[in-house]
């Protein structure tokens, strides 16, 4: 093995210290090979398939790669550099053929199935069973099995069905930056904050122009819907949003040409024709095989159920926003361009509070020792800082122990600098899992965020302030580390978050966002950076009535948009005479508070479930909240039996029954555990201000 090439060693943690560029096709190129000998070998037959000759070998040569390619895309999302750049596009394409071509290799599915149906299955454990059916299932859904003809025009499918994706993706970005519409008079940007007039007017000046130039981009359009006193101009943009990518024409009718109308009715077809070669009714139950949902009707009645319980609050919300408008902004009659608008008038009102008032009380040293406490009291275990090989000096290492024994280690990435990419995410570097030589691998994760830098104020650095809405993030992100960092899996597929179902793996860091509303957890984390004082109770009120405004109107959209996903994939035939716009119609009738124009076109950039991997998943949302919120409930709970929020008797069982279980089995059987039941919808409500 080339020890000099750093992503060939796989002794101990990365060694970002040694990284160059033109390490990158070397390494994976002879990883690339040496996993596919292994294939190849693996392919031929034989008599005497075992989990410890077959699944183990195929494991590690598929880790080694991974664990490579993980490193070279980590750097490429958090140190972009065109050489970097370069050569990940170059490698980028041999990664993703590797990985197609096994996942269709019917060899290595028949060698699966003969393990399933040999002798020694009885005895594996469950995780190593859990192993085994998720192969199959995954062989299956690719087409494995299905005879030639039809696994050509399986795979035809999946060809027009990416490239329709694409397409829908393209045409949607395409009519974003294509619109511009110029203001020439000031006085008709009344109410625009400063610096989003300021990027208007420099986004003109670009182009040459006079005047202010507003485009479709969320950052350019939305300051506008929330707060521009204008209503021409807001009706102006709020039309060309709502029909971006549509057959709607309302704006520009060269639009046309990137109308997603006939990509949309295509990508149903094909869906619905891949389900049935595969032998089932419709895509929505292709879709939820792998999922933690039983079936659609599951799913639609969960749906329903909440729509029910939100409607009341909902309806509650609109007549509010109503006659406030009418009252206070003279809006006689509201229309779908006025509802950001009137909110954002009626927020100000109800809960005089600004986000920057907030922010000083909550400067980074404090916040992490706060989220650090939590975690150790939760969990039993001490975080430490720690040393390893890093990207860039900004980014800190850490480890986490229980008993002094090393259970995981994470980077923490947290500002935002240039050459990193948007948002915020966990990554695993290294999964949990017992190697052949029976040496126990610790799990390592990366954890990134975009907050602010600290900065030199008056001559004195200041430590980084967040928003809530980032200490909120933060935790959320920790919680999918602490997913992947305290499971006591020791087998890698389904170790940590690996193989938990995607409607169920929200749960852990959903869970973690409720400490951030908790005022106990508060006090301990806050410290103005100025008195050094603890967060004012009084604020905090402010904060949690605001948290929850309008939540009625705000669960009814997103119920709208998971059962219009939902029933597309359902009971919806593309190849009928009713369209997609009729039964989104049908299904506003029926749920919604306030129906949009019959100009709407929403769907059209509706990505999520048409370029994205939400179709007939868009629910999980939802879902994962119902999960998360319950199983918080089961600490207020403790809190009402006389202890703290930071009950370390239920911390251990979260853990034990659900952190420490990842994928390797059920997440309903993991949350049975937890709970004792299955899941209610109650906590959800309540934590929403909904309650009955
Ligand atoms: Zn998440």
């Amino acid at each position: 093995m080339n020890t000099s090439n750093p992503l060939l060693d796989f002794s101990g943690l990365p060694r970002f210290d040694l990284f160059r560029p033109e390490h990158v096709t070397p390494a994976i190129e002879q990883l690339i090979a040496e996993a596919t000998e292994v294939v190849n070998k693996l392919e031929a037959p034989s008599s005497d398939v075992t989990w410890d000759n077959f699944v183990i070998p195929l494991e590690e040569a598929t880790e080694r790669l991974g664990r490579a390619w993980g490193i070279v895309n980590h750097l490429n999302h958090v140190a972009d550099t065109p050489e970097l750049r370069a050569v990940y596009n170059e490698n980028q394409p041999k990664i993703t053929e590797f990985f197609t071509i096994l996942g269709q290799n019917e060899a290595l599915f028949d060698k699966y199935k003969a393990i399933r149906a040999g002798a020694e299955y009885a005895n594996l454990t469950p995780a190593r069973k859990r192993i085994v059916e998720n192969a199959l299932r995954d062989f299956r859904l690719g087409g494995a099995e299905l005879p030639e003809d039809k696994k050509e025009r399986f795979a035809a499918i999946q060809e027009q069905h990416a490239a329709i994706s694409t397409r829908f993706s393209e045409n949607v970005l395409d009519a974003t930056n294509d619109y511009k519409y110029v203001v020439e008079n000031e006085a008709d940007l009344a109410g625009i904050p400063d610096d989003a007039k300021a990027a208007a007017r420099a986004a003109a000046e670009a182009e040459g122009k006079a005047g202010w130039q507003f485009t479709l981009h969320f950052p350019s359009y939305f300051p506008v819907l929330q707060f521009a006193s204008n209503r021409a101009l807001r009706e102006t943009i709020y039309r060309a949003s709502a029909t971006k990518a549509s057959d709607a024409g309302i704006v520009f009718s060269e639009l046309e040409k990137w109308d997603n109308t006939s990509n949309i009715a295509q990508l149903l077809r094909l869906r619905d024709e891949e389900a049935k070669l595969l032998d089932y009714r419709n895509f929505a139950e292709v879709s939820l095989v792998p999922k933690m949902a039983e079936s659609p009707d599951h799913v639609i009645s969960f749906l329903e159920d909440l729509a029910r319980r939100a409607r009341p609050f909902a309806e509650n919300d609109l007549a509010e926003l109503r006659a406030f408008a009418k009252d206070e902004l003279g809006i006689e009659d509201m229309h779908a361009w006025d509802v950001a608008y009137a909110s954002e008038k009626l927020r100000e009102k109800r809960y005089a509070f600004s986000a920057q008032e907030v922010k000083e009380y909550f400067p980074e040293p404090k916040v992490i020792e706060g989220l650090f406490k939590v975690v150790q009291s939760l969990f039993s275990v001490q975080i430490k800082l720690d040393e390893a090989p890093v990207w860039h000096p900004d980014v800190r290492f850490y480890r986490i122990e229980r008993d002094g024994q090393l259970v995981g280690q994470f980077y923490f990435d947290l500002y935002a600098r240039a050459g990193k990419g948007q948002g915020a995410w966990m990554d695993d570097a290294r999964g949990r899992r017992m190697t052949t030589g029976g040496i126990l691998q610790t799990p390592v994760a990366y954890l990134t965020c975009n907050f602010t830098p600290p900065a030199t104020v008056d001559g004195k650095l200041q430590p980084s302030l967040f928003t809530h809405d980032e200490v909120t993030t933060l935790f959320h992100e920790f919680g999918h580390g602490l997913h992947h960092m305290l499971t006591e899996v020791e087998e890698l597929s389904v170790s940590g978050i690996s193989g938990v179902e995607w409607d169920a793996v929200e749960l852990p860091s959903q869970f973690m966002e409720n400490f951030c509303w908790e005022w106990d957890v508060l006090q301990g984390m806050t410290a103005h950076v100025k008195t050094g004082e603890p967060l004012p109770r009084a604020l905090y009120d402010k904060m949690l009535a605001a948290k929850n405004f309008q939540s009625g109107m705000q669960t009814l959209r997103q119920v709208e948009f998971s059962l219009i996903d939902m029933h597309l994939h359902y009971d919806f035939d593309p190849n009928s005479q009713q369209t997609v716009q009729q039964l989104i119609d049908d299904v506003r009738q029926k749920f919604s508070v306030m129906i949009p124009p019959s100009f709407n076109r929403f769907q059209h950039s509706f990505g999520h479930i048409f370029a994205g991997g939400y179709a007939a998943g868009y629910y999980s949302y939802k879902w994962a909240e119902v999960l998360s919120a319950d199983a918080y409930a089961a600490f207020e709970e403790a809190v009402e039996a006389g202890g703290g929020e930071i009950s370390a008797e239920t911390g251990r069982r979260f853990q034990r029954e659900i952190l420490a279980m990842g994928g390797s089995r059920p997440a309903l059987e993991s949350f049975k555990a937890f709970r004792g039941r299955e899941p209610s919808i109650d906590a959800l409500l309540r934590h929403n201000g909904m309650n009955a």
